[in-house]
């Protein structure tokens, strides 16, 4: 067998080919170089997902499943598909898993369109709660097809609020129930949400796509054995590609197989199939624990360090690998703190509190996250640095100078940290 390693091309690179694309994905893997990379959905992938992604599996037409395929040629695909569903199942401890969904929107999709019939009622997080746009927001097909009927926060403590979310299954019957949020720093009750499910005969779905590499490494707890169906993504604390996994119980295997093919897609994008195969491969190592457990940690002394000097935490804290900022207090709006964090090399996101009275398109708030910076290996007195900077650019979100001068700092401290799948 011939070994990559011994190929050399004989075509022109990328750079000579297309000169403008070239320099534009070069001055991307820059800045994410020198920026400090606190979105709480991004990630680093390795130089191994890395090379799977931008593999020649690109190249290829798989439609249908292992052993089953409308195509020839799948002797490599199908021991790649069958090794990503096979890593995958092992590590969150799930039956059945469907690698294909392009995405964490199709996922959700997929499981619609398996378990629902349109009008069927669904429940999930509402988007203003931090739930996710398919959890049956109005703007999303999921709220226009579906019934949606969305529960929300506890006023007091801006926690899940379990108690209306039994009120409203017992009054609304949903087929379907989510969980599963997008900024949400909290643990998420799985078991409160698999009874509440019970009690009124509904499909318990877990959309873990946030924290997935949490999950697998034990510090989140999981929804295996009490969710009927598992989503997620795999790009953000799993570390893998971007991509979207539907995971099950054996008995709806069939269902959630046909609808993602032929259901809603066609071929699987096989380079997407594999490098997901090697995160799950990496996850599965004892490192990704420590990775994991240091997300955690880091999220933690990020809160603690932002409190202390006067910003405001929607519910206090963190649990998880993400922190949401209400700036209310402090005077300037998400929008403006973002990109005045942008300029200075800290990239996060504005993103609406619970019950924000501003709108989404400038909302009060700010999400961030350390799944990113914790993959380059920075730790506490690095999260310590982070808190400083970022309160002094919402001091001064005008300052110029200050932000430039701030800027240069990330970018030293950054040039410590090389992350990977980056060139250095
Ligand atoms: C990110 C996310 C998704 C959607 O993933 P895309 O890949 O952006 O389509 C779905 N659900 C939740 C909870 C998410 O956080």
């Amino acid at each position: 067998m011939s070994t990559p390693a011994t190929r050399t091309w004989h075509e022109p690179s990328l750079a000579e080919v297309d000169p403008e694309i070239a320099r534009l994905i070069d001055e991307e893997e820059r800045r994410e170089a020198d920026t400090l990379r606190i979105i709480a959905s991004e990630n680093y992938v390795s130089r191994a997902v890395l090379e799977a992604s931008a593999s020649v599996l690109t190249n290829k037409y798989s439609e249908g499943y292992a052993g089953k395929r409308y195509y020839e040629g799948q002797q490599s695909i199908d021991p790649i598909e069958q090794l990503a569903c096979s890593r995958m199942a092992a590590l969150f401890g799930m039956e059945h898993v469907n690698v294909q969904p392009y995405s964490g929107s199709p996922a959700n999709l997929a499981v619609y369109f398996a378990l629902l019939s349109p009008g069927d009622t669904v429940m999930g997080l509402g988007l203003a709660s931090g739930g996710h746009l398919t959890h049956g927001h109005a703007v999303s097909i999921t709220g226009k097809y579906f019934k949606s009927v969305p529960y929300g926060l506890r006023a007091s403590d801006a926690r899940i609020d379990l108690d209306q979310v039994r009120a409203l299954a017992k009054e609304h019957r949903p087929k379907l129930i989510f969980c599963g949020t997008t900024a949400y720093p909290r643990t998420i009750d799985f078991a409160a949400f698999g009874e509440i499910a019970r009690e009124v005969g509904a499909v318990l779905a877990a959309d873990i796509s946030h924290i997935s590499g949490l999950v697998v490494a034990g510090v989140h707890p999981s929804p295996a054995g009490i969710a009927d169906v598992v989503t997620t993504t795999t790009h953000k604390t799993l570390r893998g590609p971007r991509g979207g996994v539907v995971m099950c119980k054996q008995s709806l295997a069939a269902a959630i197989d046909k609808a993602v093919f032929p259901g809603l897609q066609g071929g699987p994008h096989n380079h997407t199939t594999a490098a997901i195969a090697v995160a799950a491969h990496e996850a599965a190592r004892p490192s990704f624990k420590v990775y994991a457990q240091a997300i955690v940690d880091n999220a933690k002394a990020l809160a603690e360090g932002l409190s202390a000097r006067g910003f405001d935490l929607v519910t206090g804290g963190t649990d998880n690998h993400l922190i949401l900022i209400d700036l209310t207090k402090k005077g300037v709006t998400g929008k403006v703190a973002a990109k005045a964090l942008d300029r200075a090399g800290i990239v996060g996101n504005y993103n609406a509190i619970p019950n924000d009275p501003r709108k989404p398109f400038d909302p009060s708030g700010l999400r961030i996250g350390t799944p990113a910076v914790t993959s380059r290996g920075m730790g506490l007195a690095e999260m310590a640095k982070l808190a400083a900077w970022m309160d002094e650019v919402v001091q001064a979100p005008g300052d110029d100078a200050r932000i430039a001068r701030i800027a240069g700092e990330v970018k030293e401290l950054c040039a410590g940290f090389p992350a990977p799948g980056l060139r250095v």
